[in-house]
């Protein structure tokens, strides 16, 4: 699946959850998606510390590494309904910061 088609699927979970779970403005949908970030990054933490034997044995004992997937795709579609809510053109603003990057880094000089 591409970029675009990604993005695209994602449109359509904010319209179905925008409906669903309607919100009284612009401002409350951000901070519901900003806080649905950090919840979903605390549930990756939690895969990750499992993942390193950091945690109680319980949750070591269930560890499987497809929940620690589903956490890293579930903080990364929470980042794309976050970008959606804020109208940010994905694409554009990741293409630019990797352009970004490898001039901080440098690569160009390398590759
Ligand atoms: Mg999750």
């Amino acid at each position: 699946m591409q970029l675009d088609e990604i993005i695209s699927e994602y449109q359509k979970i904010a319209r179905f959850l925008n409906k669903r779970w309607p919100l009284k403005d612009e401002n409350q949908r951000i901070f519901a998606r900003t806080m649905k970030i950090v919840e979903e990054l605390g549930e990756l933490s939690d895969e990750i510390l499992t993942s390193m034997n950091l945690q109680r044995n319980s949750k070591i004992a269930n560890f499987s590494r497809k929940n620690l997937e589903d956490e890293f795709a579930d903080v990364f579609g929470s980042l794309l309904l976050l970008a959606i809510e804020l109208d940010i053109d994905i694409k554009e603003v990741v293409e630019r910061k990797i352009t970004y990057t490898r001039q901080r880094l440098e690569m160009n000089k390398e590759n």
